[in-house]
């Protein structure tokens, strides 16, 4: 569809009788009373917060008081860390040694299959109660496992103290815009939803199917509403902030743009920036392990929440390496009805000691740099980085003749770039884009390596909503999808 300025007329002028009254934010002392009485543990959780934000030392004692205690129970709970424990020796006769929490083997998703049962415990500390759930599986088959009401008390806190970060104080107007339908469905769909999204003020708005209509019905939505915050899916968004660009839209501006779902790449945040005018802030956690980190608004690295986990990148050796991208290992510390330790979720960051400016005690992953199934390997052994690739993509799609792009590593090595055209453009057009591509692939994959291209109607999202950039045919299957 083609820009029609009579449909974004109403978009680019401010009507007052339109924009909804300012949030008068009785909400936040009616949303503490109902945690009160459901959940108290997020209030508990947000104290503890306020109590270590500001202190190292307050910190560390609370994040190893609560991995001595999540080890002790795995140990006396479980028959599987019972085993894997005690043969390393971070727990001996009941005694928790913290001092050989790197020996502990990585949990992995195969084991979590494999060892099913062995891994749940005989029984939960009084008060907890177990409810099951599933990993997104955009890497092969989802997974099940178990979280309990403390666990998920501690997410929401951890939630609501980064979004108070980034300019969203609990009851003012948020608007979810959303890839994944199952979320999606769960999120709005009977009374209790609805309910919550009232109490919550939060706005549902899919992005997982993204015509143009869509798009300009999630502008209209934003513009009327006038969130506080945008909580987005990052491939939503990046479409929505393209179009806005693309034709000039003037749209309100939240104070901050979250961002989940999957690696934000620093063009995808300009490009949030520029059509919102806000700061696009990088968000990361999963189903698995909750909400692990997230960028203050001083936008240095994402302040990872140790007082309820413990994240590692471990790096070619095996062993936690800092100031180096390393694969993510996570272990959620409050999390006891199926614990994991040391989980190789599937994602690739960079821990850092550099502090933060703002001056909060939460420590810093310097970046997230992508899956693990994003690492293609060139036939001399070398592994190449994801970025390598985004680059390229970022350089040459969305110049009016190339759509979308995808590069898939088949399973003998060879390349497939899958390109959308823009539905104007010929295929002569983009005859110098092709092989531009080719030689930056050829550049690091080698000159032997094969690189075809097919052109596609359009390309498939992955089972949990997200546009897969980079695909490996041979993965790993070594985690699950962030959330
Ligand atoms: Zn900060």
């Amino acid at each position: 569809m083609s820009y029609n300025p009579q449909v974004l007329d109403p978009l680019i002028v401010s009507r007052p009788d339109r924009i909804a009254a300012p949030d008068r934010n009785w909400r936040a002392p009616f949303i503490r009373a109902a945690f009160r009485l459901q959940n108290p543990e997020v209030l508990r959780e947000l104290e503890v917060i306020q109590s270590v934000e500001r202190s190292p030392a307050r910190l560390k004692a609370v994040h190893d008081a609560r991995l001595e205690r999540l080890l002790h129970h795995a140990w006396s709970q479980t028959d599987y860390y019972r085993e894997v424990l005690e043969a390393c020796g971070a727990v001996r006769s009941g005694q928790v040694n913290l001092d050989r929490f790197e020996d502990i083997p990585f949990l992995t998703k195969d084991i979590i299959r494999s060892q099913g049962d062995r891994l749940m415990p005989k029984s939960l500390p009084a008060g907890r109660k177990a409810h099951t759930n599933l990993s997104g599986g955009s890497t092969g088959q989802p997974v099940r496992f178990w979280q309990d009401n403390v666990y998920w008390g501690v997410t929401i806190a951890t939630r609501t103290h980064h979004f108070s970060t980034v300019g969203k104080e609990m009851g003012q107007r948020e608007m979810k815009i959303w890839g994944n339908e199952q979320d999606f469905r769960k999120g709005t769909i009977g009374w209790k939803a609805k309910f919550e999204n009232f109490v919550y003020n939060r706005k549902f708005e899919q992005c997982w199917h993204l015509p143009d209509e869509r798009i300009l019905a999630i502008i209209r939505q934003i513009n009327e509403w006038q969130p506080q915050m945008l909580w987005c899916y990052r491939d939503g968004i990046d479409g929505v902030a393209r179009y806005i660009n693309e034709h000039g839209i003037r749209v309100h501006a939240p104070a901050s743009v979250v961002l989940g779902g999957a690696t934000v790449y620093p063009f995808m945040a300009q490009a949030i920036e520029r059509a919102f005018k806000s700061p696009a802030i990088s968000a990361y956690g999963s189903r698995e392990v909750g909400a692990v980190a997230c960028q203050c608004l001083e936008r240095g690295g994402l302040h990872i929440a140790t007082q309820a986990h413990l994240v590692e990148a471990i790096g070619p050796d095996q062993r936690p390496v800092m100031e180096a991208d390393g694969e993510l290992a996570i272990t959620p510390l409050m999390n006891y009805a199926m614990p994991f330790i040391r989980y190789r979720i599937g994602d690739r960051g960079r821990m850092t000691r550099r502090p933060c400016t703002c001056g909060r005690a939460f420590p810093m992953l310097d970046a997230l740099t992508g899956r693990v199934v994003e690492v293609l390997h060139n036939r001399k052994g070398e592994q190449i980085d994801p970025i390598f690739f985004i680059w390229i993509m970022a350089e040459k799609i969305n110049n009016k003749v190339l759509k979308k792009g995808q590069i898939v590593q088949e399973e003998d090595g060879a390349i497939t770039v899958n390109l959308v055209l823009e539905p104007d453009a010929t295929m002569l057009q983009a005859q110098p884009h092709l092989e531009e591509i080719r030689e930056a692939v050829t550049l690091v994959m080698g000159p032997e390596c094969p690189v075809q291209f097919t052109f596609m109607d359009a390309i498939p999202l992955s089972q949990s909503g997200k546009f897969p950039y980079i695909v490996r045919r041979k993965s790993l299957e070594s985690g699950c999808p962030t959330l």
